[in-house]
């Protein structure tokens, strides 16, 4: 039994490894429909976990070299932080996390998870410690069950149903009539934006990363779902200890970040916590958060510049 199963047993986590890297190469790609263009480096070693410390040195990056995105980029998320990026539409927030996640290259610069440089470690090593939860889910057509069992197929059910309840999906999902066998997708049951977040979210929260990554994770849910399901974050951020870096054009919802860097014209041009963010006369930040807490004021920057999408 021993000799048989030892073989298996590596072809399981092959496989996993090979679910989850697709998986997850989905999950970022789904906006833009890309083909991944990094490959392993020929003497790529495996990333070694020590906490999730991400440093990001003078990174200067464009997808077209004649027009940069981020022009020199640093800075360092403290593992176990959690860190958010804002700035305007377009600024290069969601390009940090696809650097991180390796999907490109810097054109200068590196960036270090736990000093390790991405550009030597192996890509599945570095996918399979990050969790990443995107703007626009795409879900498998096939099962609910499938879809979050995916995030862990060495998952028993009740972690499926441990997972959803964490993602406030489990409710929905019972009461359809199919429960978890109800399948998604083209010839399914229509989802909203909100339930496949959360179907994503609990994926996520099954794969139990070392990191996380959030991209205006909880933007298509309305503000008391996004209330409860944040809250229910903090306590697995908490209990983990995971880094977690968000971004979020709502403010609300990374107030209580250990640091914000706020993104402009390609460079981070404020960084701190967000009271500290607020006492900055003129700061970019504080005139960000007046016009989402007034939404009448005016000032003199120019008024599209911030909003949200
Ligand atoms: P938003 O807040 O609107 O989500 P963002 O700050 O996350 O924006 P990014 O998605 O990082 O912005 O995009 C930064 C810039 O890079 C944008 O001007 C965008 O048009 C451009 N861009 C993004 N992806 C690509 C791509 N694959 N090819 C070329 N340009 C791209």
């Amino acid at each position: 039994v021993f000799q048989l199963s030892m073989p298996l047993n590596f072809l399981g986590s092959v496989y996993r490894e090979l679910r989850q890297s697709l998986i997850d190469m989905d999950t970022m790609f789904s906006l833009e429909n890309q083909k991944a263009l990094i490959q392993d480096a020929p003497n790529a070693k495996d990333y070694i976990f020590k906490g999730g410390n991400i440093r990001f040195e003078n990174v200067v990056f464009g997808y077209h070299t004649e027009r940069p995105i981020l022009d020199g980029v640093s800075f360092t998320i403290p593992a176990g932080n959690k860190a958010a990026f804002v700035g305007p539409s377009g600024c290069g927030k969601s390009t940090i996390l696809r650097l991180l996640f390796r999907f490109y290259q810097p054109q200068q610069g590196d960036i270090y998870i736990d000093d390790q440089n991405v550009k030597d470690l192996k890509i599945d090593s570095l996918r399979r410690a990050i969790g990443v939860v995107a703007q626009d889910t795409s879900l498998f057509n096939n099962s609910i069950y499938y879809n979050i069992h995916y995030g862990s197929i060495e998952s028993s059910r009740e972690d499926v149903y441990r997972a959803a309840k964490r993602a406030h999906i489990h409710d929905v999902i019972m009461s359809l009539p199919d429960k978890y066998e109800t399948s998604v997708g083209e010839r399914g049951l229509m989802l909203s934006g909100g339930e496949k977040q959360r179907i994503s979210l609990a994926r996520t929260i099954l794969k139990n990363p070392q990191m996380l990554l959030l991209d205006e994770a909880t933007s298509a849910l309305d503000t008391h779902t996004e209330q409860s399901l944040l809250a229910n974050f903090r306590t697995i951020l908490r209990d983990t200890g995971m880094t977690s870096v968000h971004i979020a054009h709502r403010l609300r919802t990374i107030a209580d970040a250990d640091q914000i860097f706020v993104l402009k014209q390609g460079k981070i041009v404020e960084t701190g916590r967000h009271d500290n963010l607020l006492k900055k006369e003129g700061s970019v930040y504080k005139e960000m958060w007046t016009k989402q807490e007034n939404p009448h004021y005016f000032s003199s920057r120019d008024e599209s510049e911030f909003l949200p999408d």
